[in-house]
């Protein structure tokens, strides 16, 4: 019997937890989402293929002093080398 009173503290304890932990995480996602989103906004053209990328995912190289994006490391790659 003392061990059912205790499993109930538990789950109890772990409900409450779980109820206490989740808003803020979700909260937190929520945020983060908002934040990549803004910076998603700003898009970059990769010199190697000419696609439009969002700065945040993109690759940032310096090349000859001029910072570049890239969407990807073949992209860069194969810029470094020219061709
Ligand atoms: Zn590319």
């Amino acid at each position: 019997m003392r061990y059912l009173i205790l499993f109930v503290l538990l789950c109890l304890f772990y409900y409450f937890f779980k109820k206490v932990f989740f808003p803020s995480k979700r909260q937190e996602k929520i945020l983060r989402r908002h934040r990549v989103e803004s910076a998603d906004k700003e898009l970059v053209q990769d010199p190697q293929c000419h696609t439009y990328i969002p700065k945040e995912t993109s690759l940032k190289a310096q090349i000859n002093g001029e910072v570049c994006y890239f969407c990807s490391r073949e992209c860069l790659e194969k810029f470094k080398r020219g061709t």
